[in-house]
């Protein structure tokens, strides 16, 4: 690794800017604003940037060419890290950048300082050779890893907008494939809570004859879960956007889902659960009760219980509506009680985030891509939810969110790691993909 780049990359690794500890509030201060004086030194203008409760880094790098009719570029990373701990798994101090054989080391190596300094240095070689062909503007937060919301909060206030965004915060499948992650799914939390009764009852003297609030509430979720086919019930099911036939055929190329269900110790949920891994988890909306209370578990009793809780999870395909499926899920559950039962239903949502796979922005990224890693880059998608992706979909910005990061590389875990040869990759990437979006609008 260039002695320099090292240096600079170790600066920033330093700062231990652990968003989930108050006692290191200032080091996630103290991070944002390193991150300003490198776009300083760049030759753009940045300040940390009081917004809401928290703070961001927000600035710009303009154009080359300064006419003003370059393309706008939003650039979105994160400068907080997740905490080190257990530090005795390390094997190198975790705030310390360590090169070791070709991987780099350190606490936010991957995950996301050093892919937020490889983006920044893509810049710095275009405003270099005065062929930065988009004016970026730059927007980071240091609470991505305690799941924040200022900074979707920031993009839904913004009015400036961008024609695009960048965001390096992932991976690649595997070394040498690289990804363009096109969406996010939503969620859709319901708490329910069933009353059927005063008090517990005797069953020996009540049971046969008396509502039971825990056979009510298992009856309530079976509504809202998967049938034999793996389906959720139509009404849950409203307003999936379809994989392209083009993502399709990138997900074929992905490991057999039956693999990736086994690999992580799981049993598949129906016989076509392997066959319809991707589709399931990134273009189909899934129900998972999160937890049930109810009874004397443990206890060997014959209670008629008139009391049970229950919450449950949608996660959302993209496409769908927050609110739709919510009001659709309450439904369902109220439908399924009998008579008699007082239900109390607690729903709240965040929406999917959706890029279209022909979208000029990610047809460009694509084929930038290509140019600068002799790979087309698969198209895949998330079944997680980031509550920015929804965010920037609302604002039409189409987004490119990708990375570097591989799946080895210990991101979340002790001796998190990047690939030393994926720094110069990357920035030639990320070079030739502002290079490419300054055709966008053209
Ligand atoms: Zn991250």
């Amino acid at each position: 690794m260039d002695e320099a780049w090292r240096a600079e990359l170790a600066e920033l690794i330093a700062i231990p800017s652990v968003s989930a500890d108050p006692a290191h509030r200032d080091d996630v201060k103290r991070a944002g604003e390193w991150v300003c004086e490198l776009i300083r030194r760049i030759g753009g203008s940045a300040e940390l940037t009081p917004f809401g409760e928290r703070e961001l880094v927000l600035g710009e790098i303009p154009a080359s060419d300064g006419d003003g009719s370059a393309p706008t570029v939003l650039v979105y990373n994160h400068f907080d890290v997740q905490p080190p701990a257990p530090l005795e798994l390390w094997e190198s101090d975790p705030f310390e950048l360590d090169v070791r054989g070709e991987w780099a080391y350190g606490r936010g190596v991957a995950d996301d300082k050093g892919q937020l300094w490889l983006v920044l240095k893509a810049a710095q070689r275009l405003v270099e050779a005065g062929a930065l062909p988009v004016n970026l503007r730059i927007a980071y937060d240091g609470e991505e890893e305690i799941g924040g919301h200022t900074i979707a909060d920031w993009i839904a206030q913004d009015e400036r907008g961008a024609d695009a965004c960048v965001i390096f915060d992932g991976g690649m499948l595997r070394r040498d494939v690289p990804t363009i992650e096109l969406a996010t799914r939503g969620l859709v939390g319901v708490d329910v809570k069933v009353r059927t009764g005063e008090r517990d009852l005797h069953s020996g003297m009540y049971g046969g004859a008396a509502l039971n609030a825990i056979h009510v509430l298992t009856r309530c979720l079976d509504a809202v879960l998967a049938g034999p086919d793996g389906l959720l019930p139509e009404p849950l099911r409203a307003g999936i956007a379809p994989a392209t036939a083009e993502e399709l055929e990138a997900w074929s190329q992905l490991p057999p889902g039956a693999e990736a269900i086994s690999e992580a110790g799981a049993r598949p949920l129906d016989p076509k659960a392997g066959d319809e891994f991707y589709v399931r988890t990134w273009a189909e909306p899934s129900t998972d009760v999160n937890g049930i209370i109810g009874g004397k578990p443990g206890v060997r009793n014959t209670t008629l219980s008139v009391e049970a809780s229950a919450e449950f999870s949608i996660r959302l395909a993209p496409g769908q509506d927050a609110e739709t499926v919510g009001a659709a899920a309450e439904r369902l559950v109220r439908d399924a009680a009998p008579e008699g039962a007082e239900l109390d239903i607690v729903v709240k949502g965040s929406n999917p985030g959706l890029v279209r796979a022909d979208a000029p922005a990610i047809q460009l990224a694509v084929d930038a891509f290509e140019q600068a890693l002799g790979k087309r880059p698969l198209l895949t998608r998330v079944g997680g939810s980031i509550p920015l992706m929804p965010a920037l979909t609302e604002k039409g910005i189409d987004t490119i969110l990708s990375g570097f990061a591989l799946p080895e590389s210990n991101v979340h875990s002790p001796n998190e790691r990047f690939l030393v040869p994926y720094f110069a990759a990357g920035i030639d990437t990320v070079a030739e993909l502002f290079t490419a979006l300054g055709r966008l609008n053209g």
